[in-house]
């Protein structure tokens, strides 16, 4: 039997096991082709009818409207941070962003070479501990941003902030598209790299609502419009065909356990495992963040000295647990629980963290 550990890594991340069998069995010889599909045409009628069956599925999956725009765009979430402004920033209008961590940061500094960005709100005063509340964008702003999860901080949005009417609500869901079910009608756009909870990582999709895409100024490098990329069905130029592909099997897996709502519950349920674990434990896991802004994806938490958080890091490991570092800006352990980490994934960590504490506190 071939070995699999539990992999708790912030992204790239674990992927649906079903999925991998799947690419793994269809590897050399794509549904009769005699290829495999990393080495189709993307202009043949084998990868096309994929393409499409991808797309449909985000939708699908997703409830997206029919006047928006599913995009499979290259470059990263990070390409999104320029390209959000590049397309949507109207000239004497703010972009707006929400501060809830090194995402938002990032975003927000490629976002000032296209004109004036106003922070609207901020967690930063306690290290990005919590979601800000009340926020208020202005009536004249370009596009309110937000980044739906903080992937480093362990924050996420759990209801979306107000924004003025005709301000588009733009989110970065890289690290929790589809953890949930979401109303995409409140969205203008939403953009996720693949690599933490839809897929691997060289694929970015892009979810833009038809009437954004008519505000880029004509003067704009081809590439960088989402106009074009909608146009031509992100088939403008070669796409990332088989990390689109992996997509389609990740997703097709998803459906099949029942979709969005269904992974949600489980989600939660994860969740809890480790929060409850963290909240019963007289203060020897000590959670990062504030219980009421908690992800459900990516966990974070401290033990009471940097050589008992090694250590743990270090016996998870002997247990076939992976990944469970902190990232350095808040120390200690994360644990990434993405829709494809199992609930049996889960139950292992939190048995292992309850035995870690008896025997180490
Ligand atoms: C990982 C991550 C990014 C960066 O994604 P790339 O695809 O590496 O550019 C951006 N935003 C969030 C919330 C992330 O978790």
């Amino acid at each position: 039997m071939t070995k699999r550990v539990y992999n708790f890594y912030p992204g790239p991340a674990t992927l649906p096991l079903p999925a991998l069998k799947k690419a793994q069995e269809e590897l050399l010889d794509y549904k009769g082709t005699g290829m495999s599909i990393m080495e189709l045409s993307h202009r043949s009628k084998q990868y096309d009818a994929m393409h499409k069956e991808a797309s449909g599925l985000v939708r699908g999956l997703m409830g997206i409207p029919d006047d928006y725009k599913i995009l499979w765009l290259q470059g990263g979430a990070s390409t999104q941070f320029f390209m959000v402004p590049c397309n949507l920033a109207v000239k004497g209008k703010p972009m707006e962003y929400v501060n809830t961590g090194a995402w938002s940061k990032k975003a927000i500094k490629e976002a000032k070479f296209y004109g004036d960005v106003n922070v609207v709100a901020s967690s930063e005063d306690k290290n990005f501990s919590y979601i800000p509340k009340d926020i208020k964008f202005s009536n004249n702003a370009s596009y309110a941003h937000i980044t739906g999860n903080n992937t480093i901080f362990g924050t996420e949005f759990h209801t979306w902030p107000n924004v003025p009417k005709d301000v588009p609500l733009i989110c970065d869901m890289s690290s929790n598209i589809m953890d949930k079910v979401i109303d995409v009608k409140k969205f203008g756009v939403i953009y996720a790299g693949a690599q933490k909870n839809i897929g691997p990582a060289g694929v970015t999709l892009v979810v833009v609502r038809e009437d954004l895409l008519n505000i880029v100024p004509e003067n704009t490098p081809t590439m960088q419009k989402w106009k074009i990329h909608a146009e031509k069905d992100s088939l403008f130029n070669t796409c990332p065909c088989w990390a689109i592909y992996m997509c389609k099997l990740c997703l097709e897996h998803l459906k099949n356990i029942g979709g969005v709502p269904a992974i949600e519950k489980i989600n939660r349920k994860k969740a809890k495992i480790i929060y409850d674990i963290i909240d019963d434990s007289n203060g020897f896991y000590k959670g990062h963040a504030t219980p009421d802004s908690r992800s459900l994806m990516n966990i974070t938490f401290n033990l009471p000295t940097p050589e008992l958080e090694a250590k743990c890091v270090e016996e998870g490991q002997k247990r076939e647990l992976i990944g469970l570092k902190g990232h350095r800006s808040v120390g200690g352990m994360r644990a990434s629980l993405y829709n494809a980490m199992t609930l049996e994934g889960v139950e292992t960590l939190g048995e292992f963290l309850r035995e870690f504490k008896e025997e180490n506190e």
